[in-house]
């Protein structure tokens, strides 16, 4: 008996302890957080060389180089977010943004296409 009157007054004490400190969430999509400085978010691809380094090192998979429509490839279903590309490509070509809302209705806009040598990326 006195047991569970302990066990109800700590966990009122937890509730009550809680009720005025600040939310640790956020009422997403309404309110966005500011992602720190070193998230990593969508990769994204400016005057790629095509060398094929990003290709070796990523461990998904993710990363295609097609030689016959000089395209480079991201699929970012594959993709695992881990910065490998960025940190081994040496032309400084991929970058992980802050963009972190991928979400989309088709499957087939998650492949990102960037032309080789180019800046712009491609649907
Ligand atoms: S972030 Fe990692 S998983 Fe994604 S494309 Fe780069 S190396 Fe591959
Ligand atoms: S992103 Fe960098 S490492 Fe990957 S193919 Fe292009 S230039 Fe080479």
């Amino acid at each position: 008996m006195f047991k569970k009157i302990g066990y109800l007054l700590l966990s009122m004490f937890v509730v009550f302890k809680h009720l005025f400190k600040r939310p640790v969430t956020l009422e997403y999509p309404e309110k966005k957080i500011t992602p720190p400085e070193n998230f990593r978010g969508k990769p994204v691809v400016e005057n790629c060389k095509g060398c094929g380094v990003c290709l070796r090192v990523c461990p998904s998979g993710a990363i295609k180089i097609d030689r016959e429509n000089n395209c480079f490839k991201i699929d970012l279903k594959k993709c695992i977010f881990c910065g490998n590309c960025t940190f081994y490509c040496p032309h400084g070509a991929i970058k992980m943004s802050k963009e972190y809302e991928l979400a989309l209705s088709d499957r087939k806009n998650l492949i990102l296409n960037y032309p080789i040598g180019g800046a712009d990326e491609r649907n």
